[in-house]
Formats: structure tokens, sequence, C-alpha cells
């Protein structure tokens, strides 16, 4: 490792992987540092992702794949299913391999990559971040770079250590918590959601195939509610009453800011992205498919920054218009959607999803689900409008 280079990445998740491939691939020189001593290791995710999300930065790869998905199945409060079909519509991955391989290819794109690197704080020169401390194999160094880019995920510090304001708030916080388990006998190639406040009150409960009788089954709670109930015992109850024969292999904890993207996501010499600057999909908490193409731009954007000698938050707030343009407005409708949708009580949920399944199967669409469940709320159907018609 050296002592200076023009980019530094935090953080070998989808988001400072892709950023730190695109940031060498623009021809800066870049360090992708990450704390775990493995990339990829461990999982937090359901790994589904969609393929269109995928595509728009990676052609998939076989070995990424775990199951392929043609249909969602929506379980409302009272048992009753609704299943859209959409043939080729995404993935459940292995992202131990996905993560790991996104790493490689920043390698191969010429990126020093360095796990058990712990940043623990950032360097300042003249009123302005200059690189980052790091904590590397038990030696504490200080590394210079004129750009740093804070892609350290949900428990992100780096935003915060550079004066931006990275707060979420408890309500738009999803505590989240799954198992991976055999034995679990669900199609293979349906991804299921289930809802209401018995079972995820302010989210949902997902069952992600993974083949062989192996799934992904957990579930998140909005951070208002978290408080009375917690998030295990939700899935405890889940478990108990749907999967009792499910053999718990994994399990694991974690949050999904379900916001809108932060305010700001650039200041000088610094960049955010991924979870890190709330960059996933508030509806589905999704934010595999984001960090990749927001990693795309953010890289990019770093590179040609670097070639202009400007590294100041005007420059880097090109990064900040083109995700806006990309997919950051979207998202802010996603989010008034959201919040319409947690509004509905349990009664209004088994009203709708009694209409959809009285429907022909080729006429449930996502466009109309969401059309049923916020019949009542006309701006909200202005924007469901926008969102999936365009
Ligand atoms: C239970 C659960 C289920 C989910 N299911 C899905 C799903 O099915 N589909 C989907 O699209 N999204 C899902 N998500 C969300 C998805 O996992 C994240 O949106 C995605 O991983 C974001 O990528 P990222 O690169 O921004 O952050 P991360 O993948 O979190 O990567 C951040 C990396 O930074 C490293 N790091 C942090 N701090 C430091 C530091 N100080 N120094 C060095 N390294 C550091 C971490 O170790 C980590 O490797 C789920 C999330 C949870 C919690």
């Amino acid at each position: 490792m050296d002592d200076r280079y023009d980019v530094i990445v935090v953080g070998a998740g989808p988001a400072g992987s892709t950023a730190a491939r695109f940031a060498a691939l623009g021809g800066a020189r870049v360090l992708l540092l990450e704390k775990d001593r493995e990339v990829g290791i461990p999982v937090r995710c359901a790994e589904g992702i969609g393929d269109e999300g995928l595509r728009s930065v990676l052609e998939p790869r076989e070995r990424w794949i775990a199951a392929r998905i043609d249909a969602a199945e929506l379980v409302a409060p009272d048992g009753t299913r609704v299943r859209l079909s959409y043939p080729s519509a995404g993935y459940v991955l292995h992202r131990k391999i996905f993560d790991y391989d996104l790493a490689q290819m920043a390698a191969e794109a010429g990126v020093e990559v360095r796990t058990k690197a712990y940043v623990h704080g950032l360097l300042w020169e003249d009123g302005r971040v200059a690189g980052v401390r790091v904590l590397h194999l038990g030696e504490d160094r200080a590394i210079r770079a004129q750009i740093v880019i804070g892609a350290d995920g949900v428990e992100s510090r780096v935003g915060r250590w550079a004066g931006l304001n990275t707060v979420t708030s408890m309500h738009d916080m999803e505590a989240c918590v799954q198992v991976t388990a055999s034995r679990v006998e669900v199609e293979p190639n349906v991804c299921y959601f289930y809802f209401g406040k018995e079972v995820a009150p302010g989210g949902y409960a997902w069952v992600f195939p993974k083949g062989d009788g192996v799934a992904n089954i957990g579930l998140g709670v909005s951070g208002d509610y978290s408080g009375r109930k917690k998030p295990i015992a939700y899935l405890r109850q889940f478990l108990a009453e749907r999967f009792p024969k499910a053999s718990i292999l994994t399990w694991v904890a974690g949050g999904v800011p379900c916001a809108p993207t932060l305010k700001e996501i650039v200041a000088d010499g610094v960049m955010l992205v991924g979870d890190a600057a709330h960059q996933a999909n508030p509806i589905s908490g999704g934010g595999i498919a984001t960090a990749l193409i927001a990693g795309k731009i953010c890289g990019r954007v770093a590179a040609e920054a670097i070639r202009d000698g400007d590294v100041s938050k005007k420059r880097l707030a090109q990064y900040a218009k083109e995700w806006h343009k990309a997919e950051g407005k979207t998202h802010e409708r996603f989010y008034r959607i959201k919040e319409g949708v947690y509004r509905l009580s349990d009664e209004d949920l088994n009203r709708t999803a009694h209409m959809l399944a009285q429907l022909p199967p080729e006429e449930i669409t996502i466009t109309r689900v969401f059309r049923t469940a916020l019949f009542r709320e006309p701006r909200l159907l202005l924007e469901v409008a926008k969102v999936f018609v365009g």
C-alpha cells in the first residue's frame, strides 16, 4: 500500500467495488479498503435482484445465480395469495461469490484491494478531506487521496466524518433479520412476500428460494414498531407458523434505509455511494442494483474530476445530478408511494388482495397492484402512473 492515491474507496460491497472499478477504468489510481477479512462475507442480504437492474451495469455470470425468478407471490394478512408472473424477472444471487467477483473485477481494472483494512477516520488539510486513517493488519496508516468515496454501507461513518448530514429517521430505517434455511418447501422460481401487522408491521416478510430446498427467509420491521416486539420475535413466529420443518443454516440482522437519497452526497473531495448515500429502493429495500448503478456513475465522475484537477464539491455534484436523473427522482416517488402503502390497514390489504385475486392472471401487474391498493389516494395514483408507466 502506497502513501498516496487519486481515489480511496472505503468498503468493498457492490457500491464500493463498482465505483473503484469505474474510477480505475477512467484512469485514476485507486485503493479499495475493506474492513472484513474476505470480500463478500458476511452476507446481510436476501440476494434478490431484477434482471434489468443487474444488466444495466453487468452481464450476469452463471456462478452468481442461485435461482432464476419468474414470478412474485404476494400474501395478504388473511392468507389470500396474488401472483405476478414476469418471465425472466430476476435472480436470487450467491452474494458471497458476486461481491467477491466485483472486487476481483475492480482489481483487474487496476484497483489495489486491501481487506482487513479498517478505516477509522479522515485526514484533513486546509479544512478539506485529504485521505483516510486506516488500521491494516495491526498497523495504523495515514493514506492521502484527492477523493475519498464512502461506500461503507448502512452504518456509514465517512459521510458523518466529512460533515454531511447522514441521519435517518427511525421511521425510515427497516430493522431486518433473516435466516438461510434448508427444508423449505416453496416453488423454486417464485419469490414470496408476506404482509400484515402480525407478520412485519411497516414492512414485509420474504421467502427467496436458493435451490435444493434452501431459501432466505426474513423480514423487515419499520423502526416505528421495532421497540414493541423485536424483529427476531416476529421471524421466530413466522417460521414456526409457516415453515416448522425449516433447518437454520445461518442468520443475520441488519438495517436498510428505506428513505430518499441523502440531500447531500458530495462534499469537497468526498463522495457517498450505495447504502451510505441511502440509495436503496425505499419500497422494496433492494439496494444491490442501485449500488451498481450509482457506483458506476460515481466512479466515472471521480476519474473525470481527477483528470480535470478539480475535486471540489461543485465539480463532484455532477455525480449527484446524474444519480438523480437515473434513479433518485424515481426513488422520491417510490418513497411517497411507500408512505401511502404503509398507511394501509390489514383490512385494506385483504380487500386489495381479494379484488386482485378475481382477475385473470395476465391482468395482474405491479401497476395494477398499487392502483388497487391506493385507489383512495388519487395523488399517489399519479405517482404510480409516473413510476411504472414513465
Ligand atoms: C436482511 C437484508 C436483506 C436484504 N435483501 C436485499 C435483497 O434481496 N435485494 C437487494 O437488492 N438488497 C437487499 N438488501 C440491501 C442490500 O444488502 C444493500 O442495499 C447493499 O448491500 C448495499 O451495497 P453497499 O455496497 O452500499 O453496502 P454493503 O454491501 O453493506 O457494503 C459496505 C461494505 O463496507 C465495509 N465497511 C464498512 N465500514 C467500513 C470501514 N470503516 N472500513 C472499511 N470497510 C468498511 C463493510 O464491511 C461492507 O463490506 C438487504 C439488506 C438486508 C439487511
